[in-house]
């Protein structure tokens, strides 16, 4: 028998893929499925993207790039850093990755071991206490609440540091709540983690494009005390609607882009060269199409949200950024879990399980509204019918 390593049985999984294979199974048989289980936007890229991608490929990018990415892009992302939020960063601390989870995993890799403590927030993107417990680190999680927003309290993050803490993971605009984190609980905690300088910090601001009624998206790149400990994960698969494409990037402090550039070597040797040159297109060309999706989802989210919140047991927060709706289901006196297993079963409406995201999930699902209104009305619809015969 084959002997795999203990580290692949701490690898967890995400469900968004597994009820999207039962839903497109059921789908096959004939049943009308309303899908709004997956996290990606419903918009073809921007045109602009794709010609420079195929321009790319006519004019013979066929080969290696160098591992970081192709110095334009690099530049390309200082730039529009610098035009977005006033920040100056040195286009030789991003390293391009095959979307950003990639980025994920190799800063995971490069300070999670055994005896590691990462701190991370629950509900949240399953991918971070899934690649941190892989490599042996110990997760704490902390609390992402509707009472706050789902924002986070400062004082509750920073009473889980450690001697033995080396990461804590933030995530703004957020999957799967939608929430933005509140501007004066960030203040105090960087504050704080001025205190403990030994404490790297992740911030996952793949969404920022994604924010709603004028809110400016705060990055964490603002802060100067810790730029020195910080990795800012970004990419655009969201924003800029280009999820297949498989490109995102890190900004890494001093200290770890060698390394990070040592495991992009031995791991994945450069992002698809084509791909690149799109990515520049993106961020240097006309931004109509962004904005022109992002003023779609607002409209979607208030039909979502309102739709909602009209249905018996549930409500629903207007979320501030990304596309998820969180709405609260406890009113249904059903798990989540249930609830999400029977909606697909019974209404073939697919969405997820809140404690898909963790256990503090519970008592709320998870609908993304990268669909046409119709496709989200239907939902709500069929909702309607199914909370009246069953819902407390
Ligand atoms: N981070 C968050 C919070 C996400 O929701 C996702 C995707 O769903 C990712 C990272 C990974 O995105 P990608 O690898 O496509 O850049």
């Amino acid at each position: 028998m084959v002997q795999i390593s203990a580290a692949m049985f701490r690898l967890g999984t995400e469900s968004a893929f597994e009820v999207l294979a039962r839903a497109q199974a059921m789908a096959a048989t004939g049943k009308a499925i309303v899908n709004l289980c997956i996290g990606q936007p419903d918009f073809a890229p921007p045109g602009h993207v794709i010609e420079a991608a195929q321009r790319a490929l006519a004019e013979g990018h066929h080969g290696y790039t160098a591992a970081p990415g192709i110095l334009p892009l690099r530049e390309a992302i200082a730039a529009d850093l610098h035009r977005r939020f006033h920040i100056e960063i040195d286009p030789d601390a991003v390293l391009i990755t095959p979307g950003s989870k990639v980025a994920l995993f190799y800063t995971l890799l490069m300070l999670g071991e055994p005896g590691a403590e990462i701190i991370y927030p629950n509900p949240a993107y399953p991918g971070y206490e899934s690649i941190l417990k892989f490599t042996g680190a110990t997760g704490v999680p902390y609390r992402i609440s509707e009472e706050s927003g789902f924002s986070f309290s400062a004082e509750e993050v920073l009473s889980r540091v450690t001697p033995q803490t080396r990461l804590v993971i933030l995530n703004s605009p957020a999957n799967p709540t939608g929430g933005v984190i509140d501007k004066t609980q960030l203040d105090l905690l960087i504050a704080g983690l001025e205190e403990h300088p030994h404490v790297a910090i992740l911030s996952d601001e793949i969404y920022s494009r994604i924010v709603y009624d004028g809110i400016p998206h705060h990055t964490l790149l603002s802060y100067p005390s810790i730029r020195d400990r910080l990795i800012l994960l970004d990419g655009f698969s969201k924003g800029f609607s280009m999820t297949g494409w498989r490109l995102g990037y890190a900004v890494f402090p001093p200290d770890m882009v060698q390394h990070a550039r040592r495991i992009a070597i031995n791991c994945h040797s450069c992002v698809t060269t084509f791909v690149q040159y799109g990515g520049v297109a993106a961020l240097t060309g006309p931004m109509d199409a962004v904005n022109h999706m992002v003023a779609t989802f607002d409209q979607r989210r208030r039909v979502i949200t309102d739709g909602l919140n009209s249905l018996r047991g549930v409500t629903c927060r207007l979320p501030a950024g990304a596309f998820y709706a969180f709405p609260n289901i406890m009113g249904t006196g059903l798990k989540s879990a249930v609830l999400q297993q029977r909606l697909l079963e019974e209404t073939g409406v697919a969405c997820l399980s809140g404690t898909s995201f963790g256990a503090y999930g519970e008592g709320y699902i998870r609908l993304s509204y990268a669909a046409d209104t119709e496709v989200i009305e239907e939902a709500i619809s069929r909702l309607r019918g199914f909370l009246a015969a069953n819902a407390a």
